[in-house]
């Protein structure tokens, strides 16, 4: 390195440093006041009930705010959602994948297919005027995939700005998920998806934190405020052991470090449910929605 690209280097480690305080001071313990309070999701899975009438009146009653529904059948069920919800203290929150093929496929024809499946839900999603629609780049066992190189990250990164700026123009996003290295190795940390969002130079590609994958990271505060708000769009909510309700997994089911950045940042997105039980339903779910809000109120 020259004399002139030293001084240059330093310049942007300067400018890089000073950015990042400023970043690092707006988002001070004082912001605590900007608490936007914890708005709780669920997926459908979550509530019980038969119907999903009976599922949204539970969810009423507890006060749940958020709705996650699949991106599965989405498509043919717009109408139905928006009849359900309307009315009800209810909005749909993140809409969970459902799409064919994926997005680093080799095949052009499963790529093809996951650009086809994937816009349509985005519309759909639009339609219902959720925060966006989750994606995971590659699954491990979705094969053949686009070899893990400095290309395919490129690549990646054009691809979402083609589909956030789609998703901005059906009034949605695109919500990238990183998953646990026996799920997803591609992507494991919130930091990461993060850095993609920002080199894919679209406002409609964001991403997530799911604190039972979250399990990569070292430090949940830190993986959060790695985000902030300008990228974290959804946050999954599980215990920590298992998978299951909060509070299932006694000791493990701590929250406290994750909220602490959520509050500071004045996250005002959803946390939203994505997990199973070993107990009764209505009794897990209930002590588990009182059990993350005893620890929001806390942090
Ligand atoms: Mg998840």
């Amino acid at each position: 390195m020259d004399r002139k690209d030293f001084f240059k280097t330093s310049f942007l480690g300067a400018a890089t440093i000073a950015a990042a305080s400023v970043g690092l001071t707006s988002c001070s313990p004082s912001s605590k006041k900007n608490d936007p309070g914890l708005k709780l999701s669920f997926q459908e899975g979550i509530a019980p009930g038969e119907s999903l009438s009976e599922k949204l009146d539970f969810m009423e009653n507890l006060g749940i705010v958020g709705f996650e529904p699949s991106g599965k059948t989405l498509v043919s069920r717009v109408d139905e959602i928006r009849d359900a919800l309307k009315g009800r203290n209810i909005k749909v929150s993140a809409i969970c994948a459902g799409f064919k093929g994926f997005i680093l496929a080799e095949d052009p024809a499963v790529k093809a297919e996951f650009d086809s499946t994937m816009r349509e839900i985005v519309a759909a999603a639009g339609e219902l005027g959720s925060v966006g629609v989750i994606m995971v780049p590659a699954f491990n066992r979705q094969v053949p995939c686009k070899p893990h190189t400095q290309e395919t990250r490129d690549y990646l990164c054009e691809q979402l700005h083609e589909l956030g700026e789609y998703a901005l123009s059906c009034g949605t996003t695109v919500i990238l998920e990183p998953l646990n290295r026996k799920e997803a190795f591609y992507m494991r940390l919130v930091a990461d998806a993060a850095a993609i969002c920002r080199d894919s130079q679209s406002e409609g590609v964001k991403c997530m934190g799911d604190f039972w994958h979250m399990q990569e990271e070292t430090s949940d505060y830190g993986a959060f405020m790695s985000a902030g708000t300008q990228y974290l769009q959804h946050v999954h909510m599980a215990s920590r052991g298992r998978r299951l309700m909060p509070g299932e997994d006694g000791e493990k089911d701590v929250y406290f470090d994750g909220f602490r950045a959520l509050k500071e940042m004045g996250y005002d997105k959803y946390v939203s449910f994505e997990c199973g039980t070993k107990g009764e339903r209505s009794k897990t779910v209930t002590s588990a929605v009182n059990l993350l809000r005893e620890q929001w109120a806390k942090a």
